[in-house]
């Protein structure tokens, strides 16, 4: 099978931008061991991009464009395409799904020329854009060739190339694709970027990291001839990763599930042991995403809500004194609120959490986003204090996330 890349956009041709796509594409089918003979760059021109179109389909099995899904007139890309396979664009009420699905999370309004990223040949395959409007698509051209389009930009064109491309490649060429998730918390994107630069000599296995709240994902991916010839190149992958980044990893898996609290649960199951939450600025949300878990109910015993003063006196039997000297958001009270739930409830831990999620309640020595954990086990109580930023809803849930995290080292800590 061989591959041609077909860039589409005349300000590749004018040098305003540098083609991106092209060496990242060119990477990517290189590590899947697809050959490349030609490349083409076309400007928004519709004779030109056709002359294009079969000069790289009389010489190539796959054409892979970029760039020109726009709504706009000079998006041609697919309307060109459609002209040489002989075929007409019609409407496609899932890309329309997608493509509003995108509009509400940008919180943008749809004006009625994004119809047009809707439309498509027949026999096409619609991908995802996770990042922006335009979806790609799959677009068979008749004698077993095909052309894959793919949006201009570059953070819509990679996660789409990695996501939906590759898959659709290897099992063209009759490779196979296996993958390794590692979720990671505690450590930024970029700082796991360059502990593992060097790992991706030749891409293959690839490694791409992606991030949401507070966490690092990252996506190992091998292909192969076979199932077992990937999984032996992940392996040696997957203990130098390991050893590069230790315990920042908390889990890794086949598939791209788990999280911390499912992570915490395992742990906890695992060695038998039972845990209660006294919470604070929380509300209670460190408990109901410990809920979330299947399982749950043969380790979570229970936990309090101690959102005022008086609550964490009355239910966990913090001294008022305590509270007094050392402030409500401090460390001396957090471990007073683990310790209570702890004793309460005869569990082997409890995880509290006091601090301010703001917007109001600052101040200088207590600034919004102080927040203090404690963890109680039998053998120690201890306190870790954080610094967090945002606003009171990212505050909260990066709370619910350092406190599991806390956890599921203390149960390893003692037991592993
Ligand atoms: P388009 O989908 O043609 O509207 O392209 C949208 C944007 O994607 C352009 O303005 C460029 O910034 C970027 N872009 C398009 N083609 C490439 C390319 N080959 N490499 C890198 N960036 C590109
Ligand atoms: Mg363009």
């Amino acid at each position: 099978m061989t591959a041609e890349i077909l860039c589409v956009g005349t300000e590749l041709l004018m040098g305003q931008v540098l083609n991106t796509n092209a060496q990242f594409i060119s990477r990517r089918l290189a590590a899947l061991g697809i050959t490349q003979h030609y490349q083409q760059v076309v400007g928004d021109n519709d004779e030109r991009l056709e002359q294009a179109y079969r000069l790289a389909l009389s010489r190539s099995d796959v054409v892979i464009t970029s760039g020109g899904l726009g709504p706009t007139v000079d998006d041609i890309t697919k309307r060109i395409a459609a002209k040489v396979a002989g075929k007409s664009l019609v409407f496609f009420p899932e890309a329309e799904k997608m493509i509003e699905e995108r509009f509400s999370q940008f919180h943008r309004k749809m004006t009625p020329n994004n119809q047009n990223q809707a439309m498509f040949t027949e026999d096409t395959t619609l991908l995802v854009n996770r990042h922006g409007t335009a979806p790609g698509a799959i677009v068979p051209m008749g004698a077993g060739k095909v052309v894959i389009h793919l949006p201009g930009p570059p953070i819509e064109l990679e996660p789409m190339f990695r996501e939906s491309v590759e898959p659709y490649l290897a099992k063209q060429s009759g490779k196979v694709l296996l993958s390794r998730y590692f979720r990671i918390f505690g450590m930024g994107e970029s700082e796991v970027d360059s502990k593992l630069q060097d790992l991706e000599k030749n891409g293959n296995p690839s490694l791409s990291p992606y991030c949401s709240l507070g966490e690092v994902q990252l996506r190992a991916t091998a292909c192969a001839n076979t199932e077992k010839e990937a999984r032996d190149m992940l392996d040696p992958v997957e203990k130098e990763v390991r050893t590069r980044l230790g315990n920042v990893i908390y889990a890794v898996r086949d598939d791209d599930g788990g999280s911390l609290a499912v992570s915490c649960i395992e742990s906890l199951m695992k060695y038998k042991k039972t845990i209660a939450t006294a919470e604070s600025l929380t509300g209670g949300l460190i408990s109901a995403t410990l809920v979330e878990v299947p399982g749950a109910s043969n380790v979570v015993k229970g936990g309090f809500v101690t959102y005022q003063t008086v609550a964490k006196t009355m239910l966990l039997g913090v001294p008022e004194q305590t509270i007094e000297e050392h402030n409500v958001v401090s460390a001396e009270v957090a471990r007073r609120m683990a310790e209570g739930a702890r004793e309460k409830l005869k569990v082997d831990i409890a995880v509290s959490a006091t601090g301010l999620a703001g917007p109001g309640g600052g101040t200088p020595d207590r600034p919004v986003g102080t927040v203090f954990l404690g963890i109680s086990t039998s053998k120690e109580t201890k306190a870790v204090e954080l610094h967090l930023s945002g606003d009171r809803a990212r505050i909260r849930q990066l709370t619910v996330k350092y406190a599991l995290d806390c956890v599921r080292k203390q149960i390893e800590a003692e037991n592993a």
